[in-house]
């Protein structure tokens, strides 16, 4: 990597004199709070929330077994993408190029912020290309988007291959690992330290079962972490998402990603049987990407059914497509049973 983060980052980010709290510059036991206008009257949310989240990020550190002052939380991943954007992408001017395809939210974060997004399409098997991606890039991309496991393809990419591109983009790359816990590789969150410009996007919404409280990682550089810090809302996540997020911390989840994985062997093994199944791809997430013979018949026969999958099929690459969330496993017996209802009705 050529460039140093500081080259990197947009000229006004970098003149920004970031919003600060009279508490930033008070360290010590404070007891009577007259500085923020806030309601003196307790009810357990009448104080402004911490802006840097210390508590939260102590305790992510020891589960992440990353260090605090790498972490950014934000209001689910998909606020961090958006930080990223406009940390480092002059609107009109710079752009950035992603894999494709995958997770839609790097291009409407793009498109918002008016920075021009290059997709390069995965090759065979979906298999990442190092050198295409690099040849997409010219002097003004600024960070380019890789998602391992992908979604909506479901596989990973070799290690030493996105590393290869940490290396040698003169950029960030943006590694989002949403779906890590279900894969066998181990997160590229250990390589951070050694690698200024390497960006992990972890999540609480997937196999931490948080969807609904908004919370997702960036896993980065202290250069990275400090300007994404400065440029999201100071109290970008609220008082009673901490506290849901800090207890839920403490349940251990092993067992249930045991079990989806388990269920998604058994899922993949009772698809390969159906006639209307023509593929089904490798996954290291908690779905499955299956190629049938009429996706749209398929997915409104679903739907008839009270059954809610993902149709991909008008995504380039992924023609014929459905994808599939593994869910309990009473309901992945009933979309088996749907499945097979659904090659009875055809008439041959
Ligand atoms: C689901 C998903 C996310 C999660 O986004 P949140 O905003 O954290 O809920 C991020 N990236 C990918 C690729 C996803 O599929």
């Amino acid at each position: 990597m050529g460039k140093s983060v500081s080259k990197l980052v947009r000229g006004c980010i970098t003149q920004l004199t970031p919003y600060s709290t009279a508490r930033d510059e008070y360290q010590g036991e404070l007891g009577i709070f007259m500085d923020a206008n806030e309601s003196p009257y307790e009810n357990g949310y009448n104080r402004y929330p911490d802006p840097h989240q210390k508590a939260l990020k102590a305790q992510i550190a020891t589960v992440k077994g990353v260090a605090a002052e790498n972490i950014f939380i934000g209001n689910g991943s998909d606020e961090a993408i958006d930080v990223l954007m406009r940390v480092f992408c002059e609107p009109r001017v710079d752009n950035v190029v992603a894999i494709a395809p995958s997770y839609g939210m790097y291009k409407v974060a793009a498109a918002i912020n008016d920075v021009e997004m290059r997709e390069v399409q995965l090759g065979e098997e979906f298999s990442l290309s190092v050198e295409e991606l690099l040849a997409a890039a010219d002097e003004h991309t600024k960070m380019i988007f890789l998602c391992s496991p992908n979604n909506p393809t479901g596989n990973s990419f070799p290690r030493e291959e996105m590393m290869h591109l940490v290396e040698q983009f003169d950029g960030i790359v943006v590694v989002d690992e949403a779906y890590i816990d279900f894969a066998e590789a181990e997160s590229l969150n250990t390589e951070i330290a050694e690698n200024e410009n390497l960006v992990v996007l972890q999540t609480m919404s997937k196999a931490w079962a948080m969807a609904g409280l908004r919370v997702g990682l960036a896993l980065a550089s202290e250069q990275v972490v400090g300007l994404m810090s400065q440029v999201k809302y100071p109290y970008n996540i609220n008082l009673a998402t901490m506290a849901i997020v800090s207890e839920l911390l403490e349940s251990p989840i092993d067992d249930k990603v045991v079990e989806i994985k388990q269920q998604r062997a058994l899922v993949a093994d009772a698809l390969a049987e159906s006639s209307v199944v023509k593929r089904i791809y490798p996954s290291d997430a908690n779905f499955l990407l299956v190629e049938v013979e009429d996706a749209d018949a398929m997915y409104d026969f679903l739907i008839a059914r009270g059954i809610i999958v993902r149709n991909r099929n008008r995504v380039r690459g992924c023609e014929g497509c459905l994808r599939i969330t593994i869910g309990l496993p009473e309901e992945n017996e009933r979309l088996l049973e749907s499945i097979s209802e659904y090659e009875k009705s055809i008439v041959r």
